[in-house]
């Protein structure tokens, strides 16, 4: 006989998706493929996606009208905690810049997109990484600030190469877009960074592992979006 199973027997993830959906359904995948390696037979995760349109916020993005991107995402937050997830992700590192924001707003923990990342870097006992994302994400200190402390040096592409990574994200990536030419600029990036002493690459946007794979890189890469899903069906299943 088959074992008898309830709703509330995992915890409900709340998923803050969209930005770009083009990333979010490779959470939902790997969620959704963790729990039934775990749990077998048909089971699959409990999850509420609320998936905004990325438009309106890389508008946000673009205008620098952070908080009010801020208020969007906490009032998603809020939806996803009445609506009954018991933790939330923020499915984009780039987001993360109002992270506390969306976290103030609920009762519900936020699992942040850096901690699961930070973690497996310092498992492969790696110093200095290279990290390849948006210019926000590169350049200003909401995320590379989670390192400190950390023992793990982070590396950012110069000028222009770090414009040109920004531009594949939102020019192609998001958009579904991959192509050939840009893997290659990025390998050579990754290539450029190794010789100055990198140990690892971060795709520090989850659109980047829909174009740099495993077998592209000699180094050992870490892709945020993966490792925050898995980290989260893990502590679904807690
Ligand atoms: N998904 C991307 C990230 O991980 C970029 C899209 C965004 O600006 O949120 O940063």
């Amino acid at each position: 006989m088959k074992e008898k199973w309830s709703v509330g027997a995992v915890k409900t993830i709340g998923l803050i998706g969209g930005m770009s959906w083009e990333s979010t359904t490779e959470y939902y995948r790997i969620i959704n493929e963790e729990v039934r390696d775990v749990l077998g037979e048909l089971h699959s995760a409990e999850l509420i996606l609320y998936s905004v349109d990325f438009f309106i916020i890389e508008q946000l993005q673009h205008s620098g009208e952070w908080d009010e991107a801020g208020r969007i995402l906490a009032d998603i937050a809020v939806k996803l905690e009445q609506a009954g997830a018991d933790f939330i992700l923020i499915c984009t590192n780039t987001m993360h810049k109002v992270a506390q924001q969306v976290e103030d707003a609920t009762e519900i923990p936020i699992v942040h997109i850096a901690e699961p990342t930070i973690r497996s870097i310092q498992e492969q006992r790696l110093t200095q990484i290279l990290l390849l994302g948006t210019r926000y994400t590169m350049v200003e200190d909401f995320y590379k600030g989670r390192y400190a402390g950390s023992g793990i040096e982070v590396q950012i592409p110069d000028e222009p190469a770090l414009a040109e990574v920004n531009q594949i994200i939102f020019e192609e990536l998001c958009l579904g877009v991959i192509r050939e030419q840009s893997r290659a600029r990025m390998l050579a990036i990754i290539e450029a960074a190794r010789q100055k002493g990198a140990q690892g690459v971060v795709l520090g946007c989850t659109e980047l592992e829909l174009l740099i794979r495993d077998e592209d890189v000699t180094l050992p890469i870490f892709k945020t979006a993966e490792l925050h899903a898995k980290y989260a069906a893990k502590e679904a299943l807690r």
